[in-house]
């Protein structure tokens, strides 16, 4: 059943509209995730959620109750930002416990589960510190704390991750998720980084220009791209174009092979797109092999990242490493490997 539901929410400020006819149903306990690149209107969504935007139309409930009328603090919604926005002349018990005290919560109770918030986020020694005595991914922890400990109904992360090192970004990653499982609580997260959303999600947002351009799960989004803007910002994707030869059974010809789609399509070129994971050097066992000349190597460790020429169409694709056998080179001419299955016609 929908727990928080956004229907037909749209955002003017003067004349342009940042949001457009935004929908969305969340699950309780569900981790969503809006991605998209800068300026597309995600933080104005979640801003609207949270009640420090008016929509200029449109609905948003928690559990069936309307919230846009409701002053942000009635609507039991915590929020963490991308900048550390923790109060810098409050300790850190302090700070976890601000939320509850604004609330009039009796001292010995707000103790009591600033105690339990510090154990959660994994620094119960830390209470009496102030933010400046800690690092950034501590401060971020801490502003979770924080949004949490009034226990709210939906919780709302605004990139929280985006000012941290790499490193402590990929492992706050796994804590913040480790939590909201623990807690169920109803999330949504957003961010610009597609591998932070597709690792993190249950379902994700792909906005565009205001527009939910895509929702679904990250399997859904990364192998069956709703829209050319998502198979492109979602992923590494390859574009080919290919001749159709025959629209009905979406038999096309493509780098001097004739391949079946069976999608019919009209006109008489289609562009295919083809992830570079879907590409393997030699045919192997795959259906096509095709014949290429290598423009790139980009030793990356694990994988090395090769670029190829088919016939004037460049086509990136990646292979694993494996110390016994040699890379090859610049201008070597090879035999890549690909299923019709994986192409997409977008
Ligand atoms: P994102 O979070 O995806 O980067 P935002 O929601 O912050 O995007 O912004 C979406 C668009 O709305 C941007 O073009 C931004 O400049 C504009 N915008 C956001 N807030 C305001 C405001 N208060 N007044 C005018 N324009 C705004
Ligand atoms: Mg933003």
């Amino acid at each position: 059943m929908t727990f928080l539901s956004l229907s037909h929410l749209e955002k003017s400020f003067g004349p342009t509209r940042v949001v457009k006819d935004f929908n969305l149903s969340v699950e309780q306990g569900e981790f969503i995730s809006l991605l998209g690149p800068s300026g597309c209107g995600k933080t104005t969504v979640l801003r609207m959620v949270a009640g420090f935007e008016t929509p200029t139309s449109g609905a948003i409930a928690i559990d069936g109750a309307d919230m846009v009328r409701l002053r942000p603090n009635a609507r039991n919604i915590g929020m963490v930002f991308q900048a550390y926005a923790l109060f810098p002349n409050l300790t850190v018990a302090q700070n976890v416990g601000f939320g509850l005290k604004v609330k009039g919560t009796p001292a010995k109770e707000i103790a009591g589960r600033v105690e339990e918030m510090l154990d959660l986020i994994g620094l119960p020694d830390l209470g009496g510190r102030y933010p400046f005595q800690l690092s950034g991914g501590q401060q971020q922890r801490v502003a979770l704390a924080r949004a949490l400990a009034p226990r709210p109904r939906v919780l709302l992360l605004d990139e929280p991750l985006s000012a941290l090192d790499a490193k402590i970004r990929v492992s706050l990653r796994n804590e913040i998720r480790a939590i909201q499982r623990r807690l169920g609580i109803t999330t949504i997260f957003v961010t610009h980084d597609q591998e932070e959303a597709l690792s993190m999600s249950d379902r994700i947002v792909v906005m565009h220009q205001g527009v939910a351009d895509q929702v679904g799960t990250p399997f859904e989004i990364y192998n069956t791209p709703a829209t050319r803007f998502v198979a492109g910002f979602v992923g590494t994707l390859n574009t080919i174009e290919a001749e159709v030869k025959d629209g009905a059974t979406g038999r096309v010809a493509l780098a001097g092979t004739e391949v079946v789609l069976h999608r019919p399509m009209t006109g008489d070129r289609v562009t295919l797109g083809l992830r570079p994971e879907a590409v393997r050097l030699g045919q192997g066992s795959c259906e096509l092999g095709l014949s290429g000349k290598i423009t790139e190597v980009d030793f990356l460790g694990s994988v090395i990242r090769l670029r190829a020429d088919l016939g004037g169409q460049s086509l990136a694709f990646d292979t694993f490493n494996a110390a016994h056998s040699v890379p090859p080179r610049v201008g070597e001419t090879v035999v890549l490997g690909l299923n019709a299955a994986d192409l997409m016609v977008i």
